[in-house]
């Protein structure tokens, strides 16, 4: 009801890559996320799997690039 009066007051609760988070609207618990294009669309199980695609490829980067640091640091 309130969401519908005054907009959805999303807050961002999942931060999939730089360029794309997950958003949860703290009145109705709706979500959302930023698509390909930048741009912030309602939450979809299509859309949600997409994410959790991109999360594990973008952890794996991030697991790599530790990795990365850590020999460099050693060596
Ligand atoms: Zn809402």
């Amino acid at each position: 009801m309130y969401c519908a009066l005054f907009g959805h007051n999303y807050v961002m609760s999942k931060h999939v890559t730089h360029h794309i988070k997950e958003y949860t609207c703290t009145h109705c618990g709706e979500q959302a996320t930023t698509n390909s294009r930048g741009r912030l669309e309602v939450m979809t199980p299509k859309l949600k799997e997409i994410n959790d695609a991109l999360a594990s490829v973008h952890e794996k980067k991030i697991a790599k690039s530790k990795n990365k640091i850590n020999l460099q640091a050693a060596s």
